[in-house]
């Protein structure tokens, strides 16, 4: 069976939960084999083994830390170069973005980014894509050289599948060019104790019917009810009322979750853009028309600031 590799997200040896999803999207097409790079490299086998990967590839080198991309694309082109694979999976992170695009150039093959579904075809995996603000959802498969394949979190779920998680170290040349960018200070963001908004599986959004930053408070408090994470519309964001980081849509943050709830946002093309893949979409907003409803899974058409707390209850209330 042909070998699929998998490109492993981790901080200090702790995998993230879009490359566990990466590999059961991976046993789809192939034998997962993870290629895990930098400080704790070798920790992420277990968790890795555990959800279907055949064999780890490790590399621990301060370049990964000191340095930008370049040195993850001079390690994952050895491991294209060790185990000629049948495909290359990467998170669609900024950083994983641009990382399959500097490998797919090294090594003369077709990228697809930003998939959200993929299979195995004849020819090849197939992916899905959700593209032009989600009006459209497209199929495609790279037809030259080994597939260098992006996936959106939340594409899959994540499934135990015990495998043998061989871990092996990979022999990796770095080129000059990885040493090109130094990084020369990093600062940590403060922690809100929510999940990162592009992996999270409950998504609750603000937009402009919040009317004031301290109004977000309701917001964070229906998200931190559901261990969600919160996003704000455009209009919220200018307005001052919440971070940037935060922003969903065209010009912010794509999110996939298995639930959005859109509160006070009405729903313009680039929102939609970054929410509309989510799986259960649910929008509370005073006006009927508001275009929002259009998508939504369910909708509720009434005043946010009563029925907002309302779900916050309701919800504490079930949990108990
Ligand atoms: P509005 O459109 O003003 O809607 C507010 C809604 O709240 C209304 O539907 C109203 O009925 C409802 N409401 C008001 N009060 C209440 C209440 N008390 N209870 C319940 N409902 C209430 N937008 C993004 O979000 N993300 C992007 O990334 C993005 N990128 C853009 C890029 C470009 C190039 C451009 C031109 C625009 C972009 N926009 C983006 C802006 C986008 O066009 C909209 O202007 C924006 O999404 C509107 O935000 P909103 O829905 O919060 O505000």
């Amino acid at each position: 069976m042909a070998e699929v590799l998998v490109y492993v997200d981790h901080v200090d040896g702790a995998v993230r939960k879009p490359t566990l999803e990466l590999l059961t999207l991976a046993r789809r097409i192939g034998e997962p084999v993870a290629v895990a790079l930098g400080n704790g490299a070798g920790d992420t086998a277990a968790a890795l083994a555990e959800h279907g990967a055949v064999k780890v590839l490790t590399h621990e080198a301060a370049e990964y830390a000191d340095y930008l991309v370049v040195p993850k694309v001079d390690a994952l082109q050895a491991a294209v170069e060790a185990v000629s694979p049948a495909a290359v999976l990467v998170p669609s992170s900024a950083e994983g973005k641009e990382i399959a695009a500097r490998l797919a150039l090294r090594i003369g093959s077709g990228i697809i980014t930003d998939a959200v579904d993929l299979e195995a075809g004849d020819e090849g995996p197939v992916a899905t894509q959700s593209v032009f603000a989600a009006s459209f959802t497209t199929k495609s498969r790279v037809s030259k050289g080994t597939p260098v394949i992006t996936v959106k979190p939340n594409s899959a779920a994540v499934e135990a599948a015990p495998a043998a998680g061989a871990v092996e170290a990979l022999s990796v040349t770095f080129s000059a060019a990885a040493t090109g960018t130094k990084v020369t200070g990093r600062t940590p963001r403060e922690s809100t104790g929510r999940p990162e908004l592009t992996e999270a599986a409950i998504v609750v959004s603000g937009g402009r019917g919040v009317n004031g930053a301290e109004n977000f408070a309701i917001i964070e408090a229906l998200a931190d009810s559901l261990g969600a994470a919160v996003g704000a519309s455009r209009a919220a964001v200018d307005a001052g009322w919440y971070p940037h980081t935060n922003q969903v849509g065209q010009t912010g943050k794509s999110v996939s979750p298995q639930l959005y709830i859109a509160s006070g946002i009405s729903g313009a093309i680039q929102h939609r853009a970054g929410m509309q893949t989510s799986k259960t979409i649910v929008a509370i907003n005073k006006d009927a028309e508001a275009p929002i409803f259009d998508l939504v899974d369910y909708g509720v058409v009434g005043d946010l600031f009563d029925v907002v707390p309302a779900l916050t209850e309701e919800v504490k209330a079930r949990k108990g």
